[in-house]
């Protein structure tokens, strides 16, 4: 098996097909494509001496050659490492270090700041469309080299909201599994259908490639490389019928736009990797249409737990629509999941517990790290550290992170609950709630606001929708939320933010 073997049927099936779109045009078609990742496959075998199972970072602005290396790697029988590029030269240096990496392809411009932090171990560092990296494409093509199912194809180093990131080990299984489980129960694609890549193609957007390779459709990249909703929406009039992968910030950048958009050239907008509020889902749902899925997954399952059909998104008559927009929608066929108590046992629904959950796409464990990987797959189950609770027709509402979890004079406070209210004030944009350590209470709930709003308005808004003491004890206005490269809010920063304020007041101080 090999996830390569899908690029190879698809370039002698649809030569002439698109494979590969730069902003509006055709940069290759199939034939194409799969004759510059066999020359490049080549290149890695002969040139560099690498051999199965060798890891090759892949540290790269969205760009078409992001797309040629992982497969040529995946040919060579070798394993991709996806890394953000907007990550720091050090955060950078952990990968390579962690991975073992022996090459380092990269995009121009990064090249300098890996240099500085690559760990011995990397042998090479080739930039994408350089001198070198054209010399590889030159190169005699290679035969794919055969793997077997579980043989490691991405190592997907978590987004590292707290800690370290550690390297979730995806197999060519795990990654068909995730690609077959998108294409039955997210959103279909055929010969010719694009997907546009502004989000990053080391995370979400990447991880639909291979779908679309699958289905002879276009993986298209924006010229900008990034995600501009002004672009995304020029490029819906050169690509009709595209779909795309957004984090719930990119779609609230969409809807914000003021820009035209031919609603009716979008396929789908699939959300996920962090809460989407229900007011923000409406506001999405008003301006694209019934064009809208949602995705609840993460790196170790990756895009696939549960799924939120474009179906029940777009069910406005539905008696339960509303409240199913918050969450997360029923489990993929292929996934079994369950909410349980400390002792693993499934708890009914209603209750709250840790999400669990096994089936194909799951990873076999972390690089390099028995320890993790002992903690987060027992039984054969993989423990999220999400917390959620099932509807009594299976629909799963994701509360928290575990450690997101705000416990105030004993009960529990889940933050979402609080943000979702908060975000119903019309002049708020944004909003993030911690516990603040609390010698009375334990901890006590302190709401971080970007907007317009006061607090009286907002703890009137609360008191009209939740219990009184889930209410903020306190507002922090700011300019902008603190977030990671994948648009996702580092809570651990903002408790750290508010400990630092908190020490400046000194004791007694509020
Ligand atoms: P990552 O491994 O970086 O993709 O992060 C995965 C985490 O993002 C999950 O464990 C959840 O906490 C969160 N997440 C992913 N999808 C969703 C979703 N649809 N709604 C809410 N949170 C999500």
């Amino acid at each position: 098996m090999n996830l390569a073997r899908w690029l190879e049927y698809a370039g002698r099936n649809r030569p002439a097909a698109p494979a590969v779109g730069r902003g509006a045009r055709v940069l290759h078609d199939y034939a194409g494509l799969a004759g510059r990742v066999a020359r490049l496959s080549g290149a890695l075998q002969s040139s560099f001496g690498l051999t199965p199972g060798d890891r090759v970072v892949i540290a790269a602005k969205n760009g078409p050659d992001y797309l040629e290396t992982l497969y040529a790697v995946w040919h060579a029988g070798l394993a991709a490492v996806p890394a953000n590029a907007k990550l720091h030269g050090a955060e950078l240096g952990y990968i390579l270090a962690q991975s073992g990496a022996r090459l380092c392809f990269a995009s121009e411009g990064l090249d300098a700041e890996i240099a500085a932090h690559a760990p011995q171990s990397l042998e090479r560092l080739i930039v994408l469309g350089g001198r070198d990296y054209e010399k590889l494409l030159a190169s005699d093509a290679a035969a794919i080299v055969e793997r077997a199912p579980d043989d490691l194809a991405w190592l997907f180093y978590t987004s590292g909201t707290t800690g370290r990131p550690k390297g979730a080990m995806l197999s060519h299984r795990n990654l068909a599994a995730m690609s077959e489980a998108y294409l039955a129960e997210v959103d279909s694609a055929s010969a010719g259908d694009a997907i546009l890549h502004g989000a990053p193609m080391s995370h979400g957007s990447g991880l639909y490639i291979m779908a679309h390779v699958m289905r002879c459709g276009v993986n298209v990249v924006p010229e900008s490389g990034g995600f501009e909703p002004e672009e995304i929406f020029s490029l819906l009039s050169s690509w009709p019928r595209a779909s795309m992968f957004a984090a719930p910030t990119m779609v609230k950048r969409l809807v914000d736009c003021a820009a035209d958009c031919p609603a009716e050239n979008i396929r789908t907008i699939v959300w996920g990797g962090a809460p989407m509020y229900v007011e923000d889902a409406l506001r999405a749902l008003d301006r694209f249409g019934p064009r809208l899925a949602q995705i609840y997954g993460q790196g170790e399952s990756p895009m696939t737990i549960t799924r939120l059909t474009r179906d029940d998104i777009a069910a406005r008559d539905h008696p339960r629509w509303r409240e199913r927009l918050a969450s997360a929608g029923r489990a993929f066929a292929c996934m079994d999941v369950k909410v349980a108590g400390a002792d693993g046992a499934s708890l009914p629904a209603g209750e709250s517990g840790e999400i669990l959950c096994r089936g194909a796409p799951v990873m076999r464990g972390y690089w390099n790290n028995a320890e993790a990987t002992a903690q987060a797959l027992q039984d054969g189950w993989l423990h999220t550290g999400d917390i959620g609770a099932f509807d009594d027709e299976d629909y799963l509402f994701l509360k928290d992170r575990s450690k997101d979890l705000i416990i105030s004079g004993g009960s529990n406070i889940y933050p979402r609950e609080v943000e979702e209210v908060l975000l119903r004030h019309p002049g708020v944009r944004e909003v993030s709630v911690i516990g603040r350590p609390d010698r009375e209470w334990g901890e006590a709930v302190v709401a971080f606001v970007v907007g317009e709003a006061s607090p009286a308005e907002l703890d009137a808004l609360c008191r009209s929708a939740i219990a009184r003491f889930k209410r903020p004890k306190d507002y922090v206005f700011l300019d902008a939320l603190p977030k990671n490269n994948y648009g996702k809010i580092l809570k651990t920063e903002l408790r750290a933010r508010d400990a630092k304020a908190a020490a400046g007041r000194g004791p007694g101080g509020s």
